[in-house]
């Protein structure tokens, strides 16, 4: 083999890098990360930054509350912004099902410690003047969710890797992990070249099933098609409004620091394998959508889109932890669209995992991926 190193990490996008980092941080001086483009050139490059600790299992919200400490100081850590703006997340229910989760939910939530508040129709049009309440039955919002810089955020993390000697190689595609009686003893790349290693992490987002493949390890995870559009500014939606989701539609709404209009949502479940191709036949639904909540949407000009591809799971839920039966192999991926805001704490929690044998800060044992094998799935509800 031509290079040895401790531990390789496959893949560079925010959750790669995070680990990467926080291994580093820890004091472990041999990490590699192998990226086959460029790093954040998957769903990291799509993502539209939003940060929320409204879901309704337990384990994302608590990953979202060990996220949030991370965001907010994360110029003192990484030495420059994420431009993290706690705006706060609107949910807002008008069917008798969706307000029954939604409260229940933030029962939940509360139970955590998330200061998150039930809100009438009125309240929630307090919060964003112009919203259609009328079939409205209720809303929950959390002033301390909000919207981070996705790019900022990874070449920070990147940054503060290398600083303290992570490796992160780019161009460099993983084309098979190289195992011996149950171990994993590297990876093989695909110009032929080996690198051995004592442990391996599976961050390949939407391609970690093929990545799992490589060792005969079946990784539940489809890409989904989602596409998010800019709009103009309007005098009528200020910057200072929260991410506003409409659970009738499956929309959202947020704005930028600079007035522009982010619209995304309305179409979960849309699945079209690997093709990342923006639609632009999908949009006057999404436009049906935000303009029945936010009439003044109407005059908003849309100047452009784009697609990305979300790492969904069949209970979409992530799954982070060892591979059964190979040792020294371990996953982190299939973050069913919150890759981003809970990055921060899995790569720390993926640390401990690799040096303590053992994740303490938070119990991760619901996201191991032998769920899938004992039948124990309890879908997320809060994805949309
Ligand atoms: C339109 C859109 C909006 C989104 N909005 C949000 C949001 O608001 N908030 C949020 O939390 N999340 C959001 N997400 C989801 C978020 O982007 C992902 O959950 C997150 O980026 C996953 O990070 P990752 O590092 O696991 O995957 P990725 O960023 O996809 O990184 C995986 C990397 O692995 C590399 N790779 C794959 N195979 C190999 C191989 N064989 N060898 C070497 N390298 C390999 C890829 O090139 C890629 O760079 C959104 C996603 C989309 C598409």
């Amino acid at each position: 083999m031509a290079r040895g190193t401790e531990i390789v990490i496959i893949g560079g996008g925010i959750v790669g890098l995070s680990i990467a980092y926080h291994l580093a941080a820890r004091g472990c001086h041999n990490v590699c990360v192998l990226e086959r483009g460029q790093i954040g050139q998957g769903a990291t490059a799509k993502a539209t930054g939003g940060i929320r600790q409204q879901f309704s299992r337990e384990i994302n919200i608590r990953l979202s509350q060990e996220s949030l400490k991370p965001f907010e100081r994360f110029e003192e850590e990484m030495g420059c912004s994420a431009d993290f703006r706690q705006v706060g997340y609107l949910f807002l229910a008008s069917s008798g099902e969706d307000w029954a989760w939604l409260k229940e939910a933030a029962a939940l939530q509360q139970r955590l410690q998330v200061p998150v508040e039930l809100l009438t129709p009125e309240e929630a049009r307090r919060l964003v003047p112009g919203l259609w309440i009328d079939d409205l039955l209720g809303a929950t919002f959390c002033g301390s969710d909000g919207i981070a810089d996705p790019h900022a955020v990874l070449h920070g993390l990147a940054g503060q890797a290398r600083r303290l000697g992570v490796r992160i190689l780019e161009g460099r595609e993983v084309t098979g992990i190289l195992c011996d009686g149950g171990r994993v003893r590297g990876v093989r790349m695909k110009d032929g070249e080996a690198v051995a290693a004592a442990l391996v992490v599976n961050a390949a987002g939407i391609h970690a099933r093929e990545v799992g493949l490589m060792a005969g390890v079946e990784i539940p995870v489809e890409p989904h098609h989602r596409q998010a559009f800019v709009a103009e500014p309007l005098a009528e939606l200020a910057d200072s409004m929260p991410m506003t989701v409409d659970l009738r539609s499956g929309t959202y709404v947020h704005v930028e620091r600079n007035g522009n209009i982010i619209l995304g949502g309305g179409d979960h479940g849309d699945r079209r394998g690997f093709d990342e191709r923006l639609d632009w036949s999908l949009l006057p639904r999404l436009i049906e959508g935000v303009t029945h909540r936010l009439p003044a949407l109407e005059l908003a000009r849309i100047q452009r889109g784009w697609a990305g591809l979300r790492e969904m799971t069949p209970d979409e839920l992530a799954i982070v932890g060892p591979v059964p039966d190979t040792e020294g192999l371990f996953v982190a991926a299939g973050f069913s669209g919150h890759g981003f805001m809970h990055a921060p704490a899995i790569g720390k929690l993926v640390a401990e995992l690799i040096l303590d044998g053992k994740a303490s800060t938070i119990d991760i044992s619901s996201l191991s991926l032998d769920r899938f094998r004992t039948g124990q799935l309890v879908p997320e509800r809060a994805v949309f």
